[in-house]
């Protein structure tokens, strides 16, 4: 049944309201809320990621938009995954600090708005098993891909990928075997993401094994992967 133009005003106006009021919440949140670095606790000033002393060690990727996985996915990531960066990504994962996942999608922004991406992409977090969100109690891409959404505009869709099972903790597995490890693990939500533009977003790149084996279960829906976001790239 087509929307009454009344009815489609009145929508249009209750997502401004929201818009407007999400983005004075934010602005009180950045005001009220001390920001401190990512990597070790020292205030920064306004919405700086680092401090001083941990930017030394923060690497920026040259051309972040020509970057690609050796499956030949386009990467969108701001770091190389090192020093400060590791350390920041480690704890938003590993010591139960979901609130770091603020400023680090935040830093995504400049990368993806450079990038030539569709407008109606959607961003999807690479799940966890559900055994692994208990543990952690979070899924810090998706918690990076809500800051990101926020920042860029694109909206968000954080149950479109599911996880059939969960992979060991990857640190130190050679490429063959994360491949293997993650092969056929997604499943994509046909209803939510059927022929849609995706965003992939993971927190770090490594071998490109997890992206692909997203991109396989995207693409058995018929939706397309535009390019992989994440905080950082292993070199
Ligand atoms: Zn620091």
């Amino acid at each position: 049944m087509p929307v009454s133009k009344n009815s489609a005003q009145l929508d249009c106006g209750r997502v401004d309201v929201i818009s407007v009021i999400t983005a004075l919440l934010s602005r009180i949140v950045d005001f009220v809320v001390p920001q401190c670095c990512a990597s070790c606790e020292s205030p920064v000033r306004g919405n700086a990621v680092w401090c001083f002393r941990c930017a030394d060690t923060v690497a920026e990727l040259p051309k972040p938009g020509t970057c690609f996985t050796p499956q030949g996915h386009r990467v969108l990531a701001p770091f190389v995954y090192q020093g400060s960066v590791a350390r920041a990504i480690q704890r938003l994962k590993f010591s139960d600090r979901p609130e770091l996942a603020r400023a680090l999608g935040f830093s995504l922004a400049n990368v993806v708005e450079l990038a030539d991406i569709p407008a109606d992409s959607l961003i999807v977090p690479v799940p966890l098993s559900a055994a692994r969100l208990v543990e952690r109690g979070y899924n810090q891409s998706a918690l990076l891909a809500s800051a990101l959404s926020r920042k860029v505009g694109l909206r968000c869709r954080p149950t479109a990928l599911r996880r059939m099972h969960s992979a060991p903790h990857q640190v130190g597995a050679n490429k063959a075997s994360r491949a293997q490890q993650v092969a056929g693990a997604f499943m994509a939500n046909r209803k939510i993401i059927q022929h849609a533009n995706v965003v992939l977003l993971d927190d770090v790149v490594t071998t490109g094994a997890t992206s692909a084996a997203c991109a396989a279960a995207l693409k058995a829906v018929n939706a397309r992967l535009v390019a992989i976001v994440a905080v950082a790239r292993v070199l």
